[in-house]
């Protein structure tokens, strides 16, 4: 459990990928880290993880997509843990298929957990946040929703969206000190890639400007700045972390 001093970070999405990273760089960063997903096991190990190097942290498992498991979530980590600073909506999921054959289940699943969960959850932590004068929400976008990309339609538009409602929310709360802004991931190495296969990926690693894949600890290095002290007049952006992909 955190000390009443520490600064308390929710990470979704924190049993693998680049909600993992997020959670270890924050920890490392001193925060104490509420570590969200659905698979507990990976989670556990996480916060073992972080613990060993000496930091803290928890970990709570939610299905994002069941809105009320979301608020019911965030309002018992605001009142054990007597604040919540940083929220990361990281957690995300695909369901690709080209728009003639996506069916509107995958289209309202994807919008639910990857934009749906991130508004409950900022609505959540924007009152003890506001009451604190500080706070910190990051949303975890990407490329796809700044250009487009076929087979996406779902997950562009969950990722389009949340840049509007970040711009909005940042209006709204910026007078009470708490900012919130898009970090909007390219090509990244994690699971999620992953089942794009091998070829695929070396067919784009030419086409990004850096001439590689992302590591998760590089979103981690992004979102860490925008959670600390020093991003204060930063509000309502989108920081493209894309090796120059999306130029
Ligand atoms: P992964 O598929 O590796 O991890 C997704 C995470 O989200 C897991 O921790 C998973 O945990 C969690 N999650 C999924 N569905 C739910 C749910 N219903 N309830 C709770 N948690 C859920 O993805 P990445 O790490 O690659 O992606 C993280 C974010 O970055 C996503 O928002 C993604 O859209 C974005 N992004 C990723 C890019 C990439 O190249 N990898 C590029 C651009 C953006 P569990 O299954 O245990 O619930």
């Amino acid at each position: 459990m955190s000390d009443d001093t520490q600064r308390v970070a929710v990470v979704t999405g924190a049993s693998r990928g680049i909600g993992k990273a997020i959670a270890e760089r924050l920890a490392a960063d001193g925060r104490h880290v509420v570590c969200v997903a659905r698979s507990e096991g990976p989670l556990k190990e996480l916060v073992e993880t972080i613990r060993s190097a000496g930091g803290s942290a928890e970990h709570v498992t939610c299905d994002l997509s069941d809105g009320e498991s979301v608020g019911a979530m965030i309002d018992d980590v605001v009142e054990r843990c007597g604040r919540v600073d940083v929220l990361v909506n990281n957690a995300g999921i695909t369901k690709d298929g080209l728009v003639m054959r996506m069916s509107d289940d995958d289209f309202d699943d994807v919008l639910n957990v990857n934009l749906r969960s991130a508004f409950i959850a900022s609505r959540h932590v924007a009152r003890p946040m506001m009451r604190a004068r500080f706070g910190r929400i990051i949303n975890i976008g990407s490329v796809s929703g700044l250009m487009g990309n076929p087979g996406q339609t779902n997950y562009a538009a969950s990722k389009a969206a949340m840049v509007g409602m970040s711009k909005s929310m940042a209006k709204e709360l910026g007078a009470k000190g708490v900012t919130v802004n898009v970090v909007a991931p390219g090509f990244i190495k994690t699971d999620m890639t992953d089942i794009l296969g091998d070829e695929l990926l070396k067919e784009v690693a030419p086409r990004i400007p850096v001439r590689r894949l992302g590591e998760p600890e590089e979103i981690a290095n992004a979102v860490s700045w925008l959670s600390s002290d020093d991003s204060g007049y930063v509000t309502g952006q989108v920081l493209v972390v894309d090796g120059g992909l999306a130029m």
